[in-house]
């Protein structure tokens, strides 16, 4: 999961904008950042590890000036956490040179990349987002034109924003499987993957950037194509309920209240005797609120969450690990001798929840009720979301009483299928939901499956 932004603007402060524009996706990636601009054509770089505010001050902003800004925040936890990773990326090409960030995974690259080393193209690194930047550099045809054929022959997940002859281009794949929205300020054009980043900047939200589209924004304006046929749409279900932010639009549907949704739909489908409900912080919130509210039974914190435990603290010492989820959370006194409905929004690899029953059970919890507010996750993602392999996944080989086993509690019940798709809105045809049904809306060959460990090794992916 990465987050993309762009803005073009003769007028504004295009790479504070970007700034901004990242700090509101940060959510999206936090091992890397980066910004590109373009002033009267020349194309500039600064990426780095770490967070928007770690790898930008003042003075790298200062040395940004430009027309167009791209910027892109970057997670993954395959591919290494590496400099050479970060985006966007500069590809310097025989028709033009392209900067371009990435959210998503392309699927199947081989073919393609050993089609362009036949061509005598240099790729420098093992990343999808150096294959599309390459496409489109070595492409003699007008910019739209390269681009399109660029999409015609990758398939997989993509939202991308690019600069290339001093437009700022952005495109998505033809099933819009990851987020990627357009709005305005004024007479400028922002294209950010959440909604949250538009507001941020103070653009106001136009549309989602459709599926297969691409845009190309210039001293002329807006323009737009439709450079891939749509197919059905297959966009990621996994947004609503726990990626994207909860006060951005997918898919012009309020994340926020969808997450509710799921909650009380959740309290229906799993009623529970209990006296508190209380959230995991905060991916649990939104959903517990609705679950309190469906089912009568008072909301209540009672886990304090360590906002500042990043990806990257000091490794603890052998003792502090066996206590390593205090690291994040730390129960209040009130739970003791109380019956608790928890509720999250997903069980993945499943340690989690189990050292956060054990612990609440360890401070006097008199029963603990587990409620999910998504089905069980029973495989792994192709399109950009390294939540795990599916040898690593809880519920993949596991019943939900197993799973209730496995996590220790008293009782655990996750959302139907039916119920969490009724909460988004959104019609069954329109999403992607592979990870909950092993239904993938492309070609996934079996083997590629099969191989997911081995490759998530060697690829890097775009994030
Ligand atoms: S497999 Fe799951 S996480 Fe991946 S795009 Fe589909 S719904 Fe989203």
């Amino acid at each position: 999961m990465c987050g993309v932004f762009g803005v073009h603007s003769v007028e504004r402060e295009v790479a504070r904008l970007a700034y901004f524009g990242l700090f509101a996706l940060q959510h999206r990636g936090q091992e890397s950042a980066g910004i590109a601009v373009s002033e009267g054509g020349r194309v500039t770089a600064v990426r780095d590890m770490g967070l928007v505010p770690q790898v930008f001050d003042e003075e790298k902003l200062a040395a940004l000036p430009g027309e167009v800004a791209i910027g892109h925040t970057r997670y993954s936890t395959t591919g290494g956490a590496r400099w050479s990773n970060a985006q966007p990326l500069v590809f310097h090409g025989a028709a033009r040179t392209v900067a371009l960030a990435h959210n998503g995974n392309l699927v199947d690259l081989g073919v393609l990349r050993d089609e362009l080393l036949a061509d005598g193209v240099r790729l420098d690194t093992s990343s999808d987002t150096e294959v599309i930047a390459a496409l489109i550099a070595h492409d003699p045809s007008p910019l739209p034109d390269a681009v399109a054929s660029a999409m015609r022959r990758v398939s997989g997940a993509y939202s991308v924003v690019a600069i290339a002859e001093g437009a700022l281009v952005a495109f998505r794949d033809p099933l819009g499987i990851r987020p990627l929205s357009l709005g305005r300020i004024g007479d400028d054009w922002v294209v950010a993957s959440e909604t949250c980043a538009l507001d941020l900047v103070g653009a106001d939200v136009v549309r989602d950037v459709g599926p297969g589209e691409v845009l190309w924004i210039d001293g002329d304006g807006c323009h737009a194509a439709q450079a891939v046929p749509r197919g059905r749409s297959a966009s990621c279900i996994f947004e609503h309920v726990y990626f994207a932010r909860p006060d951005s639009l997918l898919d012009g549907t309020g994340v926020h209240a969808a997450r509710v949704r799921m909650g009380e739909r959740l309290a229906e489908e799993a009623p529970v005797e209990a006296d508190l409900v209380m959230p995991i912080p905060d991916s649990g919130t939104p959903a517990a609120i609705g679950f309190a509210k469906r089912s009568g039974i008072p909301y209540e914190e009672g886990l304090i969450k360590n906002r500042y435990v990043g990806r990257t603290f000091i490794e603890p010492d052998q003792a502090l690990r066996r206590q390593g989820i205090k690291l994040k959370f730390n129960p209040l006194a009130e739970i003791e001798g109380r019956r608790l409905a928890i509720v999250d929004d997903s069980i993945v690899r499943g340690n989690t929840m189990r050292a956060l029953v054990e612990m609440l059970v360890g401070s006097g919890a008199a029963e603990v009720h587990v409620r999910i507010s998504s089905p069980p996750v029973v495989s792994p993602c192709f399109y950009g979301i390294d939540m795990a392999d599916e040898d690593e996944l809880a519920a993949a080989h596991r019943s939900v009483e197993e799973m209730r086993e496995h996590v220790g509690a008293t009782s655990l019940h996750y959302l139907s299928l039916e119920g969490m798709q009724w909460a988004t809105g959104l019609p069954e045809d329109a999403v992607c939901r592979a990870c909950f049904t092993r239904s993938y809306p492309t070609a996934v060959p079996a083997e590629r499956v099969a191989k997911h460990r081995f490759e998530a090794a060697a690829l890097v992916r775009g994030g």
